[in-house]
């Protein structure tokens, strides 16, 4: 018997999740050996039990937060930087830098470091950044 909606559907951690399920009984297990030691009055394998028991719950911690990290990392807008072009008009300095707010063309913006003039912006462009893909 075969079920079509017992197949994975994509994208969903099965790993992880499988992992998380595994992690979780034994810890569970191993704070219940923790336990029952503690009972019979076997205090130092209650320690280790429940160091071990604790130890696979942040282990599970950790790994839920990662997966969900990693989800929503995901959809992944490319990142584009708008850039300012100044240009001296007296001695033809140039420079390229961020943008700021309240930049506009033909704004006369900074002094130039050449000369006395000051420098204007020429271009408002963006400079799309190239990222490796490695998701
Ligand atoms: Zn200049």
């Amino acid at each position: 018997m075969s079920s079509e909606g017992a197949i994975p559907s994509v994208g969903f951690p099965w790993g992880t999740f499988i992992a998380v399920i595994v992690i979780g009984a034994f810890s569970l297990l191993s704070l219940y050996l923790g336990f029952e030691a503690i009972a019979s009055g076997r205090t130092e394998d209650a320690n280790y039990y429940i160091l071990l028991g604790s130890t696979g719950f942040a282990a599970m911690g950790y790994m839920i937060f990662r997966s969900r990290v990693t989800t929503v990392r995901k959809p992944l807008i490319p990142r584009v930087e708008v850039v300012t072009t100044l240009e001296c008009p007296k001695c033809g300095f140039k420079k390229v830098r961020g943008f700021k707010r309240g930049d506009y063309v033909f704004k006369e913006d900074e002094p130039c470091p050449n000369c006395d003039g000051v420098l204007t912006i020429t271009r408002i462009h963006r400079r799309e950044k190239k990222r490796s893909r490695r998701w």
